[in-house]
Formats: C-alpha cells, sequence, structure tokens
C-alpha cells in the first residue's frame, strides 16, 4: 500500500466506524493529514468533547489520551500506540509530590498538563503551556509548587515576580536538551531569521528567543509573521508541517536532535491497526481517580484557561 493508498483506507474506516482522530502536533505529517483535530494537547481533548463521535481515537502520548478520557468519561478513548508515554509526565509519584507539599506547609500545586492522571490527582490546579503565566497569576496563593517541568516553571516564576514559585528537578528531556551553543550556530547559519522557542527549554535558550509559546502558539506566529525565516525551538515536526503550512517561507530547527521519540511510535500502519482493533490501547480510569484527576483540570478552566 502506498501512504496515499493508507490514508484513504483510514479516512474511509473512520467514516465507517464513526471514530474522531485527534494528532497532537508533534505527529508526522501523513497523520497529521488524516486526523480531524490538530494542534496542542488540551486543545485537543477539548474539540474531542464537542465531537459527535463515540469513539475518540488519540494520535499523541499517553497523557493526552488520559486527558480526553477525562473531558469525555462516557466515551471510548483510545490510544495510538501502548508504549508512547511521555518521560517527563512519568519523572514525578504523587508520594513524591504529597511529601514536597507538606515538607511546604501545605501550599497548592500546580500541575503542567503533561502529567499523569495519578499525578494530577493529588494537585490542586493544572496549567497549560500557553495558559501557564496566567493560571497562576491568577490563583489567590502567593506561593506554590509548581510540577513536573523545572523549565516551564522557571518561565512562569521569572514572569510573575509577586509570586514564590518551589519547583522539583524535572523537564521534557527532548527540548531540555538544547543549548546555547545551538541557538548561536542557528543563528549565524541563519542570520535573518527570528527565533521561536517552547518554553519547556533551558532559561538560557527561553532568553535568546524573539517568541516563546506552546505548540500552537509558535504554529500561528510564524504563518502571521511578516518574517520570511524562522528558527524553530521545538520538536522537528512542527518545522515541516510549518514548511507545507508556508511554502514561501523558511524554517530551520533549532537542532536536529529535537525528535519526540515516544511521539514517532505513532504510524500510518498503526493508525489503521487501531481502527480495525488490533493495535493501539484503550485508556480505562478508575471511577475515583477520574474525578480526583479532573479536579485540577476544572479548575484550570474556572480561573479561565
Ligand atoms: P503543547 O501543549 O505546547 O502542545 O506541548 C505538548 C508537549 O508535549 C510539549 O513537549
Ligand atoms: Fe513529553 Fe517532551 Fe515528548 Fe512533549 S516532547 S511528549 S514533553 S517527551
Amino acid at each position: 500500500m502506498t501512504v496515499r493508498e493508507m490514508q484513504d483506507e483510514i479516512l474511509r474506516l473512520k467514516k465507517e466506524k464513526d471514530v474522531y482522530i485527534m494528532a497532537h502536533s508533534y505527529q508526522s505529517r501523513e497523520v497529521v493529514e488524516i486526523a480531524d483535530a490538530t494542534g496542542d494537547s488540551f486543545a485537543l481533548s477539548q474539540k474531542a468533547k464537542d465531537a459527535s463521535q463515540k469513539t475518540l481515537l488519540m494520535c499523541g502520548v499517553r497523557f493526552m489520551a488520559e486527558t480526553a478520557k477525562m473531558l469525555s468519561p462516557d466515551k471510548t478513548v483510545l490510544l495510538s500506540h501502548k508504549d508512547a508515554g511521555c518521560p517527563m509526565a512519568e519523572q514525578l509519584d504523587p508520594e513524591t509530590v504529597l511529601a514536597a507539599k507538606e515538607k511546604l506547609g501545605g501550599i497548592p500545586v500546580v500541575a503542567y498538563i503533561n502529567t499523569t492522571a495519578e499525578l494530577k490527582s493529588v494537585c490542586d490546579v493544572c496549567v497549560t503551556s500557553s495558559s501557564a503565566v496566567q493560571i497562576v497569576s491568577r490563583m489567590d496563593a502567593g506561593e506554590l509548587l509548581f510540577i513536573p517541568d523545572a523549565n516551564l516553571g522557571t518561565y512562569v516564576s521569572d514572569r510573575l515576580p509577586g509570586k514564590r514559585i518551589h519547583l522539583l528537578s524535572g523537564g521534557c528531556p527532548i527540548h531540555s536538551h538544547m543549548t546555547v551553543a545551538d541557538v548561536e550556530k542557528a543563528k549565524a547559519d541563519h542570520p535573518d531569521a527570528l527565533f521561536l522557542v517552547h518554553p519547556e527549554c533551558i532559561p538560557d535558550v527561553t532568553a535568546c528567543a524573539d517568541f516563546v509559546g506552546s505548540t500552537s502558539e509558535i504554529m500561528s506566529f510564524a504563518k502571521e509573521s511578516d518574517a520570511t525565516s524562522f528558527i524553530i525551538g521545538t520538536e522537528n515536526h512542527i518545522v515541516e508541517h510549518l514548511a507545507f503550512a508556508c511554502p514561501d517561507k523558511r524554517f530551520y530547527p533549532l537542532s536536529k536532535t529535537c525528535v519526540c521519540h515516544d511521539m514517532t511510535l505513532t504510524t500510518l500502519p498503526q493508525v489503521l491497526a487501531c481502527l480495525k482493533g488490533e493495535g493501539g490501547e484503550e485508556i480505562v480510569l478508575a471511577k475515583d481517580l477520574l474525578r480526583d484527576a479532573v479536579r485540577p483540570i476544572e479548575e484550570m478552566l474556572r480561573l479561565g484557561a
């Protein structure tokens, strides 16, 4: 089968089986093209909640499928590949977070949406990479613990000097790998390019950026900008998607190593197998876990994400 033939078969089957396919922006071009929705992880779950289909297929990583299940508990939610996890989301366990919270006198815990359902269940409010500064600024508490990404936490802390933000060590192994030396090389190679970066990168790298934002924000900025060339400091599939969206502009990866291996587990044959009931994994969350894990998400929505 060719790529196009397989895409056609997937489109036919998803219609026949009434499945809504979500693809995170870090998915491959072939997968993004067959999806009903693409974008940031939380936005995908929100769109899926309003979809008429009763079965949702998340082409992404496990925490994203769990979030989709939390927002649509009555729908069947499938994760495209059973091994597609997120090393950052799985870095901490609930006991470590609860112990840190207790040591700090019980202050509220803010969880980046890139966390497991178990971890969310012991936290007070969730944030996304695009809403983190706004949500934390709207919290009553002046002192809080931010998990698991110390880089995003530092980014938030730097923008909200009135808040005392405690961090644990943790972060995305893919984004935190990029260095100032990578920035210097990319800027020397492309001196006219704007530098756009995800806040999961280390503070020394985000400090060099012309724009810092979530994956969708980076893509929107590049599409709307009058500039014609950009260095992209996030997962490299974004570089390819932008090249398709803006064929007259030029996009350069900050580092050729910025590839999320968990995201690349999902291939077109994998998606086809899921639709045939021969692949992926159904997300099942115990009732109590679901109730506790959705609480910080509801608090985020209440605070206006
Ligand atoms: P976004 O929320 O920006 O889509 O980021 C998800 C992610 O996994 C970043 O590494
Ligand atoms: Fe997780 Fe990093 Fe991959 Fe995003 S890029 S899914 S944070 S490992």
